[in-house]
């Protein structure tokens, strides 16, 4: 019978392939007789040996298609079999107990992860997981069980409770086909990946495990966030066709990096949000017409420390020179939130949306602030560079970020901007605009902040609407306001992306929108779909509306 699965938008696109269920790596056997302490620890070191062999080829593939800072993980896991904290106790087990090697590092993996587990700082809480990965690995290796990574049997879709960040950045894009996971959002780290990976993804598919059998049938919708299992022949015909659509269209635009001009002759520039240094070349093929969001975040995970200035001067610096002479906006560190950044960031918060996140954070620690402000100003000699400062609610966060940055720069001076994401930067707009150069309106957090909905909480997705009248009257706010005094003003967030948005955005005045890579060529061609007169009249009517489905309607009616 073919079943119809609803979830969350992850990565756009139409896949179509076997289910390749995924319930993580075998977990190797423990228990075998234990041959005599040279010969276990004989055993141990090949293992080790092979393991780290295997962790070095996934880093150096994995460096190469995402970015440094994504590969790192791997690196940690390979320090970790060199340690002494985990490897003394596992030698102790085969020597003093007369263990196995598996049953060695079984012990003292447990006890590790367990110590972990146990502490207070959300770092090393998460290194928990780690120590088991790494450990799990060894204990593979040492039974002679395939070696963990997502195993494939030839092209499919990878259908999974949930897959981590470092899963999702070994798949090959040729192999996995699309992925369905249960858990996890369109924000979550792996469904970013999935994105700069150019792999359709479905989150929060909640029963997705029991209605799929391995070796199904799978249509992947992407876009649309469905999932159509065992679908039948009429179905699967449909989606082939539409998929070659899609990759013709996709082919056709990667040619097309012309401007997005519309019928009556307005420029309207399009930018990608990015997350990572290999993101750059990704855009460039796209046609981005520069970097409207640079998440500087992704450079501060999976590490026990911040980058040093040096090492985010390179990141900086490359990403700009690959641009030029394109403008680069970098948008300083915005962690916090679902955004945890192990280690550094203080005590677990109760409501961490509401707690230090972004330029909180930054005004905290201002030595990070500072570093990473003083790598910007360096690498700005690079290319066209513009900053930007994210989760701003008042003004005096902007004037103390100001000093810290006229320090940091000396002398140096690059366009300062911030984004609008909270209602109260919405609604003092007219006074922040006093203050930077431009804005960039972060619909994402606008729209959890103005309808009070977590973006990734399933229960209150119905109350997620970037399109309701109470957040567009805050992004014509901000737009009237920068406008009024001859500033840029763009749009960021998966809604400038959406198909209905191109005619509302520019109605209300915006001429600048910045969205994930996949979907440049689509906004371009649905921007020149457009016809300003009447996407201003479209935009004061909706405006007038009173819920986010009449908009929709209002919307798709005029497209139609
Ligand atoms: C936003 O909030 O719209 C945005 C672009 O930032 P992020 O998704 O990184 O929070
Ligand atoms: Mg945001």
């Amino acid at each position: 019978m073919p079943t119809l699965l609803k979830g969350i938008p992850a990565s756009p696109g139409i896949a179509i392939g076997k289910a390749a269920v995924w319930t993580g790596p075998a977990p190797g056997t423990r228990n075998r007789p234990f041959a005599g302490i040279e010969e276990e620890l004989a055993r141990l070191s090949a293992a080790v040996e092979r393991s780290k062999a295997q962790l070095r080829d996934i880093r150096d593939r994995a460096a190469v298609r995402i970015g440094k800072s994504e590969s790192d993980l791997f690196h940690s896991h390979l320090l970790m079999l060199d340690d002494p904290v985990l490897m003394d106790p596992v030698r102790e087990g085969i020597r003093s107990d007369s263990l196995c090697a598996e049953e060695a590092v079984d012990r003292a993996v447990a006890l590790l992860a367990g110590k972990f587990e146990a502490m207070q700082n959300e770092y090393l809480r998460q290194r928990a997981a780690d120590v088991r990965e790494a450990g799990g690995r060894l204990i593979r290796n040492l039974s002679g069980q395939p070696s963990g990574e997502v195993e494939m049997r030839g092209a499919g879709v990878i259908c999974a409770r949930s897959l981590s960040a470092s899963e999702t950045s070994q798949l090959d894009a040729a192999r996995a086909v699309g992925i369905v996971t249960a858990e996890g959002g369109a924000t979550s780290h792996a469904a970013i990946l999935a994105r700069a990976l150019g792999i359709p993804s479905v989150a929060g598919v909640a029963s997705l495990l029991a209605e799929t059998r391995d070796g199904d049938d799978v249509i992947v919708d992407g876009s649309a966030g469905e999932v159509l299992l065992r679908p039948g022949e009429e179905a699967l015909e449909l989606y082939r066709r539409r998929a070659a659509e899609e990759s013709r269209a996709r082919a056709g635009r990667t040619a097309d990096d012309g401007p997005a001009i519309t019928r009556d002759g307005v420029r309207i520039e399009v930018l990608a949000n990015i997350s990572c240094v290999a993101e750059a070349d990704a855009a460039l093929a796209a046609g981005a017409e520069g970097v409207g969001v640079l998440r500087s975040e992704f450079l501060f995970f999976h590490r026990e420390a911040p980058p040093s200035g040096e090492e985010q001067f390179e990141a900086y610096r490359e990403v700009l020179s690959r641009m030029a002479p394109r403008r680069v906006v970098v948008r300083t560190l915005d962690a916090g939130g679902d955004k945890v950044l192990p280690g550094w960031q203080g005590a677990p918060e109760e409501n961490p949306e509401l707690g230090l996140r972004g330029i909180r954070l930054c005004l905290r620690n201002e030595a990070l602030f500072g570093c990473q402000l003083a790598a910007l100003m360096r690498a700005a000699a690079f290319g066209n560079l513009a900053i930007m400062l994210p989760m701003v609610s008042t003004l005096e966060e902007v004037r103390r970020s100001k000093e810290i940055i006229a320090r940091a720069g000396g002398g140096v001076r690059v366009p300062l901007g911030v984004m609008i994401e909270t209602p109260a930067a919405a609604l003092m707009a007219e006074e922040l605009a006093e203050e930077v150069d431009f804005f960039s309106i972060g619909v994402n957090d606008l729209t959890q902040y103005t309808l009070a909905a977590d973006r990734g909480n399933r229960q209150v997705a119905h109350l997620y609407q970037p399109f309701h009248p109470a957040v567009l009257r805050l992004i014509q706010r901000a737009a009237d306001a920068a406008i009024r005094r001859g500033k840029r003003v763009a749009v960021c967030g998966e809604m400038a992306a959406h198909p209905l948005a191109a005619p509302l955005l520019a109605g209300l005045g915006i001429r600048e929108l910045s969205v994930s890579v996949p979907f440049i060529g689509a906004v371009k061609a649905s921007i020149r779909r457009v016809n300003l007169g009447e996407a201003g009249e479209l935009a004061e009517a909706a405006l007038k509306l009173g819920t986010a489905e009449e908009v929709m309607r209002r919307l798709g009616g005029a497209r139609e």
